[in-house]
């Protein structure tokens, strides 16, 4: 039976023999999640220097897409970004998100260690780590505005009436918001256009039954 030492000799050796990229698998590549504060009316990101630094795309590049996301002034200062409106964690969470996903993420391995390159006119992301190449994606259509759980008016939506409020609307549930759909009944599949969003509650009105 080895003792302790034998033991840890063995495990630097197993370590050292293993093969690089495979310890580079089960190093997660985790984004920090925005360090945010409130100052008058302005959001301050304390961290930005370090989220850009972990996504390793160009500071401005980043900062022009999420402001003009966000619909929102605001510039660098120092390693802080300081956005000239109250902007929520969540929202600027979701921002960032949308940003790893559209210009780092790579389509085959899910992995950050991309770049940016340009094929003829399209913008292509990169990976370094297993060579594959897409576009940067594209944001249209409600596929996109589905997977950031976003409701715009006009989206046309598929939804399921699960209940019926006291005023007589059908009532269907979409992530975390609440849909309103005047004149159906429980159960009901049914297709809907939004007229109006105020928070998590949407109005919407039957397109197609
Ligand atoms: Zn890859």
């Amino acid at each position: 039976m080895p003792d302790d030492n034998d033991y840890e000799a063995l495990l630097g050796r197993a370590w050292e023999a293993m093969p690089k990229d495979e310890i580079k698998d089960h190093q997660r590549w985790s984004l920090p999640p925005p360090d945010i504060m409130y100052e008058g009316r302005n959001t301050v990101v304390k961290n930005f220097q370090e989220i850009v630094d972990s996504i390793r795309r160009e500071p401005e590049h980043i900062l022009g897409q999420i402001l003009r996301e966000l619909g929102s002034a605001g510039s660098r200062d120092g390693r802080r970004l300081i956005l000239k409106s109250q902007v929520s964690k969540d929202k600027l969470d979701e921002k960032i998100e949308d940003y790893v996903n559209r210009y780092v993420i790579c389509g085959e391995c899910g992995k950050p260690d991309t770049h940016l390159i340009k094929e003829g006119r399209t913008q292509v992301v990169e990976c370094m780590a297993c060579g594959a190449k897409r576009p940067v994606k594209v944001k249209k259509g409600l596929k996109a505005q589905d997977k950031k759980g976003v409701v715009i008016i006009g989206d046309e939506l598929e939804v399921m009436i699960q209940d019926v409020g006291k005023q007589g609307d059908g009532l269907a549930k979409r992530g975390k918001f609440v849909i309103y759909v005047p004149g159906v009944a429980k159960g009901q599949k049914c297709k809907i256009k939004v007229e109006k969003v105020s928070g998590n509650i949407v109005i919407g009105k039957v397109v197609t039954v």
